[in-house]
């Protein structure tokens, strides 16, 4: 499977995910059509599917000149986001599995930043999990809780909690740098989000994106995951009793502020 990032807007990311074969390709998230209809003629011009992460115009404007050159093109989204996803065809429930030629996708559903948010789980064959994630898990952060509240954000972030580790994270956005100055703040004494910051300004200072993450290094760093940590809790006065929701919902209003 190959997956190329395709900037879009401001500081969004369609993907083009291939399949080693390049029999399947499949845009996740058409954020708008220019940049990703040059994406998809540079390799031989097919369209497999379109896989919404959310309803979002900066994550699904682009479906209409997909579909203008790719007619029939199947667009998947959650069963609850009928009506707000432009040329929606197929209406997934959480757990949702199926195959796109030599691909496999299981759909997560993961409601907080909208209610018919989905994170696409893309293998083929035996290699390390594709996950995308949209607005509901950044590089170091979390979307903001638009149609959710905190307690749905902490059950869809345990549900990503729980991939295999080296499963590869592509989100809807490139916010990791001030993701990472906030994770400093909630953790000053963490030393992956410290060796993450460094990575991520080399990346971007040769202009390259710093997706792909993996769950791994976002357990190690990123403050909604971690929202356990006796130290991120004395940041912002979170009481060691509090729930995990509790304790999310103050992270994120500090985040909304920072
Ligand atoms: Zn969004
Ligand atoms: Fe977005």
């Amino acid at each position: 499977m190959k997956v190329t990032p395709v900037p879009c807007y401001a500081d969004n990311y369609a993907y083009l995910v291939e399949s080693a074969d390049g029999t399947c390709r499949v845009v996740v998230d058409a954020s708008e059509g220019p940049p990703v209809l040059t994406a998809l003629d540079g390799g031989g011009g097919t369209l497999t599917a379109i896989l919404a992460t959310h309803h979002h115009g900066d994550h699904v404007d682009g479906n209409r000149d997909l579909l203008a050159r790719f007619p029939g093109t199947p667009v998947y989204g959650h069963a609850s986001d009928r009506g707000r996803i432009p040329g929606q065809t197929e209406y997934l429930e959480d757990g949702a599995t199926f195959s796109l030629g030599p691909l496999t996708i299981r759909a997560l559903h993961v409601p907080g930043h909208t209610t018919g948010a989905l994170t696409y789980v893309v293998t083929e064959g035996a290699e390390p999990a594709a996950a995308f994630t949209g607005d509901t898990l950044f590089a170091a952060g979390c979307g903001r809780l638009f149609e959710g509240t905190p307690a749905d954000m902490t059950r869809s972030l345990g549900k990503l909690a729980a991939l295999p580790p080296e499963t590869r994270v592509y989100c809807g956005h490139e916010y990791t740098e001030s993701n990472l100055r906030f994770a400093a703040h909630a953790e000053p004494s963490n030393a992956a989000v410290e060796a993450k910051v460094a990575e991520a300004a080399a990346l971007r200072a040769e202009g390259r994106p710093t997706v792909p993450s993996t769950i791994g290094s976002e357990l190690a760093t990123n403050p909604f995951f971690r929202t356990g940590e006796p130290e991120l809790r004395n940041t912002f006065g979170i009481p060691a009793g509090a729930d995990a929701a509790e304790a999310l919902r103050v992270v994120r209003e500090a985040k909304n502020t920072f």
